[in-house]
């Protein structure tokens, strides 16, 4: 019997956070204003290891915080309470099975499994993946503001933090905005890297044009110009565009990932967690991009530090992801992020956390505080 079997899930703890933001954001496919929704989800062993995961919906995009929550605190517990640690994948499988879509809380499950099984071997979730191939993965901060100005001063807190790569959300206003945007940065920063991201902004009839004005201040790429859907439309652009385009709404699965390869639609992929349901699925549609020939990001969804953290664990193991991450809510955008010590970024990286399983707790404090409801579900032996 290994240390995993004689640890039994015997709790679950879940809670619904609302966390206040600093800021409006807009995105094509929608806005985020005041708070963001959250749920986070404890498992309890037998000897007393609590592992931690996050569920960060949004409700235009991946689902709603109503279904993740009802997902963690209905119909996934069954196949939860009770297993052993050394179960984890069995558990997971069956966990998602229960329930479709709800990606967001299959990703939680596995993160707190993972983490409790890190701390009950001693090492670290990255380890548990296959181990660390970078410590240091390159930070990009989006840059979403209906107020342009508020995002200068952004830039310049984050240059001063040495932090040198942006993701411009375009597509929610007029092209012109877009444009009078890009000069801006291109001319007052002109050592920035940015990345562009419509976010399904773009409707299909004129799209071509305002890509290919876009593309002519050489992003490193443009990503998810228009809707998932169409599929005949991201191809037309990819054989236009002189830069590479990403696909991220497209690509929630492996299958969609499968999917894009065979259509041709995109030159790499934003990988979250968030969209797989969890990090082993982050890690096999990374490979899969990489078996033919994409590039990979780290994408996030509006996320809070646990999530921040798996995410970082994932693509510290993950040697497809290359063009870095944008887990920056926890220190930029959020106005008190629930860790007990912050989310660890130096000199424009994201630093892989030492400890055992995420290597960073929550604190129950600050979840307690922000939490509008709560569940205790205990296994009944
Ligand atoms: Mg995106």
């Amino acid at each position: 019997m290994s240390r995993l079997d004689d640890e039994r899930i015997i709790g679950l703890r879940v809670w619904h956070l609302q966390l206040p933001v600093i800021s409006a954001r807009d995105h094509g496919i929608g806005r985020v204003d005041h708070t963001i929704d959250i749920g986070v989800l404890e498992c309890q062993t037998t000897g007393g290891i609590n592992g931690y995961g996050e569920a960060s919906p949004w409700a235009v995009f991946t689902g709603s915080v109503e279904a993740s929550l009802a997902a963690l605190t209905r119909y996934m517990p069954p196949h939860i309470l009770g297993r052993r640690l050394s179960e984890r994948q069995s558990i997971c499988r069956d966990a998602s099975q229960a329930v479709a879509h709800c990606t967001e809380a299959k990703a939680a499950l596995e993160t707190a499994l993972l983490d409790a099984t890190g701390k009950a071997l001693g090492v670290s979730v990255a380890e548990l993946l296959g181990g660390a191939v970078r410590t240091h993965i390159a930070l990009s901060c989006s840059l979403a503001n209906p107020d342009f100005d508020a995002d200068l001063e952004l830039v310049k807190r984050l240059q001063d933090d040495q932090v040198n790569m942006v993701k411009l959300k375009t597509g929610f206003a007029d092209h012109q905005f877009d444009i009078m945007r890009l000069e801006t940065l291109r001319k007052h920063f002109p050592d920035l890297a940015i990345r562009v991201d419509y976010n399904q902004g773009l409707s299909p009839y004129g799209a071509e044009a305002k890509v290919l004005d876009v593309a002519s201040f050489a992003p490193d790429f443009i990503e998810q110009p228009v809707a998932s859907r169409h599929v005949d439309v991201m191809r037309r652009l990819r054989t236009l565009m002189p830069v590479p385009l990403l696909a991220d709404e497209t690509v929630f699965s492996l299958a969609d990932m499968h999917r894009a390869a065979a259509e041709d639609i995109c030159d790499g992929v934003s990988i979250k967690i968030m969209k797989s349901g969890g990090l082993s699925q982050a890690q096999q549609i990374a490979a899969l991009a990489e078996a033919t020939g994409m590039a990979a990001y780290g994408g996030d969804m509006f996320e809070a530090g646990i999530a921040h953290l798996a995410g970082t664990h994932m693509i510290a193991a993950t040697p497809n992801i290359t063009l870095g991450c944008e887990f920056y809510q926890a220190k930029y955008y959020l106005k008190e992020d629930i860790l007990t010590s912050p989310f660890p970024i130096e000199n424009g990286n994201v630093i892989l956390p030492q400890g055992d399983g995420l290597g960073i707790d929550p604190d129950l404090d600050k979840v307690k505080h922000y939490a509008v409801q709560s569940w205790h579900m205990e296994h009944q032996s």
